[in-house]
């Protein structure tokens, strides 16, 4: 069986055909188009549907799909969500106009990072720690937290965990010091001082261009206190940076653990190379896969002693046919 993984974003629709050992069999994307902030939830299942169609030629074989969206999911409707549906009103019910698009196949919604972190568990960087944490770093930071299962624990907001106190920098929650105020990509943009370029820009420039050093090592400081924070206060064996943030590569994981060597203890073993980069292509769709396949209702089967009975039974039935004969 397969499992159909659907990742929205803020500006297009990837989709991936997965199947039940975490391996992608297809994959393609759409854009949103222009005003995708404002577009309706059924314009948006639309595209949905038909990245799904793209993907899959065998609907039979497709057992559920997983959307990964971002925004407050509960159940099958999104809550609330900066990104999408600013003209809508809440709750979106996104996984049932998907459904009705797609054969009435079962869907399971997910938020975004969640599906990331599910990703990097099922088939990456997090998989085999009995505790591990995935950090996605894109428009916010986002924090998928495992601590003995495979499930990410609900309402882990690592993201908004304080790295700067209480005088730090204001954050879009309300809060200060926030370490989405420091490692987002929206919050290194603002501390290059350029708003005319991204995120990926500023790090691309990192290597010549002063300024951009800066803020990225800025970034990648606040990063490593957050990511000690976790090793230290929850023991994970691993914390996985993932998103467009963290795909700036090496160069950017490296002054991450720079930072984390000179912060971490001395008397004890340095923490530093527990941060890892993730390793999932396709990572949100593979996780919302994923977060199909732990939903999709499994075909119930009997236990071997049904057919031993049903075999005893069958074997009685045919010798007494045989004795009145
Ligand atoms: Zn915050």
């Amino acid at each position: 069986m397969s499992y159909l993984g659907l990742d929205l974003g803020a500006t297009n629709v990837k989709g991936a055909l997965v199947d039940d050992e975490g391996r992608v069999l297809a994959h393609a994307s759409e854009p949103l188009g222009d005003g995708a902030a404002t577009l309706a939830p059924a314009a948006v299942a639309e595209v949905l549907a038909r990245v799904a169609q793209s993907c899959v030629r065998d609907w039979a074989a497709v057992r559920a799909v997983g959307v990964g969206a971002p925004g407050a999911i509960e159940g099958e409707v999104i809550t609330g969500c900066a990104n999408l549906f600013r003209d809508s009103q809440f709750p979106v019910p996104l996984a049932a106009l998907v459904a009705a698009r797609l054969h009435g196949k079962r869907v399971i919604l997910v938020n975004d990072a969640d599906a990331a972190a599910l990703a990097e568990r099922w088939v990456g960087a997090a998989r085999g720690f009995e505790r591990a944490a995935v950090l996605t770093l894109g428009t916010g930071v986002g924090c998928g937290l495992f601590l003995g299962g495979d499930v990410p624990l609900r309402n882990v907001e690592a993201g908004h965990a304080s790295v700067g106190g209480p005088d730090g920098r204001q954050c879009s929650c309300g809060a200060r010091g926030c370490l989405e105020a420091y490692a987002a990509a929206p919050a290194i943009v603002r501390a290059y001082g350029d708003d005319s370029v991204t995120c990926r820009d500023v790090v691309a420039r990192a290597a010549s261009d002063d300024r951009a050093a800066r803020a990225v090592d800025g970034a990648a400081r606040y990063l490593a206190v957050g990511c000690l924070d976790l090793c230290r206060t929850l023991d994970v064996g691993a914390v996985v940076l993932t998103g467009g943030v963290a795909r700036a590569g090496p160069p950017f994981l490296d002054r991450v653990r720079r930072h984390a060597r000179e912060m971490d203890w001395t008397c004890l073993p340095c923490r530093a190379g527990r941060v890892v980069l993730g390793s999932v292509a396709h990572a949100g769709c593979v996780g919302a896969a994923r977060a199909a396949l732990n939903e999709a209702p499994r075909r119930r089967r009997l236990p071997l002693g049904y057919f031993v009975l049903a075999l005893a039974v069958g074997l009685v039935a045919a010798a007494r046919v045989r004795t009145v004969v």
